[in-house]
């Protein structure tokens, strides 16, 4: 199948070509490898199998910086059709609260938070530090706001004068997302009042791609920067960088002053490590699929995956027979009963293996390996986790 062309129903859907480095704007890109056939959308649905997209990701490096990137991205509407990240607990919970206390060392008055979809770091904020007004601006919101948070449902290009009347912008997660982070950095810049800081979490690329490919690199996350690329993107946008700061291996807080001229950064940082160990993440994950079809074709007993998400997904596009399994099991309630998008596999609560006899749990998560292990054998002592 031809990058350019997907199947399902987005067959007619051509695909955007990235024609310059997402982060250093450099013409050109190099092709590196394809994974053929992904789902283009992460979450799960209601909707008839046959109406799911699948697209090749063709996967290129730039000559310049090094970092790997999406050589061709997917239409949005089909990325993002349903949200999929409601839940917030644990590790998201943490993250929040200490982007609020990173933004609150700032004592801003007016914040403006650019994307934040369902509220929640503005609600944790305005719970704990005082704050005149918190606008969030975002065209897609799953939630009501109450004083003082406020809510311009739109993408912020398109909205006159928001920024210019904040004391600090905010984001969490946003630039990653982004298929064109140097146009939206320079816009920023432009609008933001120059003693207004730009308050930033994006995400740890490297930390996540050495723990998962999948989860750093995808249709949701279309290029790898390191923190020193990221650094050296916000200096050439025209922005003062002060100490980044480490949340975990999960993120990056930094702040970026909009005070400098754009364009006068020098030559990036090399990011080639994120893209080495991106070809290692798909190397083994296909010899990963591989064993584990191998395995389940000699197995004559229930097979299920864990995790209703890309981790999943990407199992699948790397050759494992998901018409094999039995059903794709999640803790997350809001997941339960719907399809995991790309597959036929319908998401059941993990207490299902309680009643199912002996069977086989398929478990690629990372560092919760150990803990759904443990819950697995609570529910089911003879349950195999492979
Ligand atoms: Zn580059």
């Amino acid at each position: 199948m031809s990058g350019a062309q997907a199947t399902g129903a987005a067959a007619v859907v051509p695909l955007q070509e990235r024609l310059r480095c997402a982060a250093c704007g450099a013409d050109g890109l190099d092709p590196l490898l394809e994974i053929a056939g992904v789902p283009v959308h992460m979450g799960c649905t209601d909707q008839p199998a046959q109406d799911d997209a699948f697209f090749d990701q063709r996967w290129a490096t730039c000559g310049r910086c090094g970092s790997v990137q999406l050589a061709a991205l997917a239409p949005l509407d089909l990325v993002y059709q349903t949200q999929h990240n409601g839940a917030v607990g644990g590790v998201w919970a943490r993250h929040h609260t200490a982007l609020a206390e990173f933004v609150a060392a700032r004592a801003p008055q007016n914040v403006v938070e650019i994307g934040g979809a369902s509220g929640a770091l503005a609600r944790e904020y305005v719970a704990e530090h005082d704050v005149a007004s918190w606008t969030v601006v975002e065209p897609n919101p799953t939630f009501t706001p109450q004083p003082p948070i406020n809510l311009v449902a739109a993408y912020v290009e398109e909205v006159d004068g928001v920024v210019a009347e904040a004391d600090a912008v905010v984001h969490s997660h946003l630039l990653e997302h982004l298929y064109e982070p140097r146009a939206f950095l320079r816009g920023i810049r432009e609008q933001a009042r120059r003693d207004a800081p730009m308050l930033l979490s994006v995400p740890d690329l490297a930390s996540l791609l050495a723990q998962s490919g999948a989860n750093a690199l995808n249709f949701e996350h279309t290029y790898f920067f390191s923190i020193e690329l990221l650094v050296w993107m916000l200096r050439d946008a025209g922005y003062t960088v002060i100490e980044p700061q480490r949340f975990e291996h999960h993120s990056f807080f930094v702040e970026a002053r909009p005070d400098t001229e754009p364009g006068a950064a020098g030559p990036p940082p090399d990011a080639g490590d994120g893209t080495r160990a991106f070809v290692r993440f798909v190397e083994t994950a296909r010899a990963d699929a591989k064993e584990l079809m191998a395995r389940t074709e000699a197995y004559d007993r229930p097979v299920y995956l864990f995790g209703a998400h890309v981790f999943s997904q990407f199992l699948v596009g790397c050759g494992f027979p998901a018409q094999r399994a039995t059903a794709v099991l999640d803790n997350d309630p809001a997941k339960q009963g719907l399809r995991l998008y790309g597959t036929p596999l319908t998401v059941r609560s993990p207490a299902v293996i309680a009643d199912a006899g002996p069977a086989a749990v398929i478990v690629r998560a990372t560092h919760y390996t150990a803990e759904i292990t443990e819950q697995l054998r609570a529910l089911a002592p003879e349950v195999e986790i492979w």
